[in-house]
């Protein structure tokens, strides 16, 4: 039998599509569809990876709130000894929330407000990673009305092709992101100079779903080059923020281990006699990507003349990445059934064409069947709307043979709570 992304904690047992021990049928059955699961098995494996490649290093893994950010994978995570990367207020005050301690939080983000600034300062914050020249004069000037020394790293644009979707790839020189390589060692002069800011360290994050290690290694060199270049100068840079970025397997990418690439990492890094530094890293999407499924219900078959359409409960709201990306998720059914399969494009409920979960599909399904999208533990939640007027799925943390819902179906009521009649 074919191994399904996810796997060993995705498992085909007879019939039947297991998360850990748990049938997805019945866990469908039993919270309503669509709904998402969560492996805590799966996480924690993928923590580990991280952390022994880590052990005997001074470092701190940031898990990368944006890719899921449930409170209560969250307080695991903190549990486990992780620390944080945000990209806004409302993150930080999620991490809090979850029992983190803000000296383990980084704060990244191309845009911050003088709110949110005012609010990380306050919280103790260890580090923003700033992505621009007015960033720094402004954090510099916040800092400074609050009587407070905001700690420093700048996110610098290595300008390295991570060879991964043009929407998910944020080093190159075109990109928003970051401050290009050719003016790093000029801000950090500036940086040096200002009241408000004490220089702590450097960090780059090229983008996301990179399958291969070559484009972690140039960015590493270009930024070791420009730590060499701003110490020469007499700023002295502490840690080396190695960013995120490393892809799961959606169908048949084959990433490297996280714990292969962060030795691959370290040994340049030490290589090239840099390896007193601390070493902070920012995964998201590795660490909950294939842990995670939604599960749905076939509500109706439409055979056309061109096309079959499976219409499913789960819409582009909930799951938004085929539609944004052209991203390629796995559908398999919850129960296999012994007969013949058909072509369906999966599509939700949703009035836009883009509404779409997976095309040209072999699956044999009935109406009220219910199906599993595989690897959406990233970006898949934590990107879900209420387009629609359709309230957000379910969570379920599948621990074992446990389930606990971790974030309860949003009602009518939830949405209509903010609006008045005029
Ligand atoms: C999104 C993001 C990450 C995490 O990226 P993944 O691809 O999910 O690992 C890390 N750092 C920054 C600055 C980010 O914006």
């Amino acid at each position: 039998m074919k191994k399904l992304p996810g796997a060993p904690f995705v498992a085909r047992r007879g019939a039947e599509l297991c998360l850990e021990g748990v049938p997805l049928d019945r866990l469908g059955a039993d919270f309503g569809t669509p709904v998402f699961a969560y492996s805590g098995g799966a996480i924690a494996a993928a923590l580990t990876a991280y952390q022994r490649a880590l052990q005997g290093r001074r470092h701190l893994l940031c898990y990368a709130v944006k890719a899921n950010s449930n409170l209560a994978l969250l307080r695991r995570f903190a549990t486990n000894g992780c620390g944080f990367d945000i990209v806004s207020g409302g993150e930080l005050q999620r991490v809090l929330e979850a029992g983190a301690t803000a000296d383990r939080v980084v704060f990244s983000g191309v845009g911050k407000s003088r709110a949110e600034m005012v609010l990380a300062l306050h919280s103790g914050v260890r580090c923003f990673n700033v992505e621009s020249d007015s960033e720094l004069s402004l954090l510099s000037d916040v800092a400074v009305a609050e009587g407070m020394t905001a700690a420093v790293s700048l996110r610098v644009n290595p300008d390295v092709d991570p060879r991964t979707h043009p929407y998910i790839s944020t080093g190159l020189r075109g990109n928003k992101f970051g401050i290009a390589h050719d003016q790093a060692v000029a801000t950090y002069r500036r940086a040096a100079s200002m009241p408000g800011i004490r220089v702590a360290g450097i960090d780059c994050h090229i983008g996301s779903q990179i399958t291969t290690i070559e484009p972690y290694l140039e960015a590493l060199d270009r930024l070791l080059d420009l730590v060499e270049a701003v110490e020469r100068e007499g700023i002295a840079l502490h840690h080396l923020d190695l960013g995120g970025g490393l892809g799961i397997i959606y169908t048949d990418e084959e990433p490297p281990d996280p714990g292969v690439l962060i030795a691959a990492m370290l040994a340049r890094i030490d290589q090239r006699g840099h390896g007193h530094r601390e070493i902070l890293v920012e995964p998201g999407r590795s660490l909950v990507g294939n842990a995670g499924v939604l599960v749905t219900t076939a509500l109706v078959l439409k055979k056309g003349q061109e096309r079959n359409f499976c219409v499913v409960d789960a819409a582009m709201n909930d799951l938004i990445r085929p539609a944004l990306y052209d991203a390629w998720m796995a559908i398999e059914p919850c129960l296999l059934r012994s007969e013949p399969a058909a072509t369906w494009d999966v599509v939700g409920p949703i009035c836009e064409s883009g509404d779409w979960l997976g095309r040209d599909r072999e699956l044999a399904v009935r109406e009220g069947d219910r199906l599993t999208v595989l690897s959406a533990g990233a970006y898949a939640m934590s990107m879900a709307s209420n387009y629609n007027s359709r309230g957000r799925a379910a969570e379920v943390l599948v621990e074992g043979d446990r389930t606990t819902l971790i974030r309860r179906r949003e009602t009518i009521d939830d949405l209509l709570a903010p609006e008045r009649l005029g």
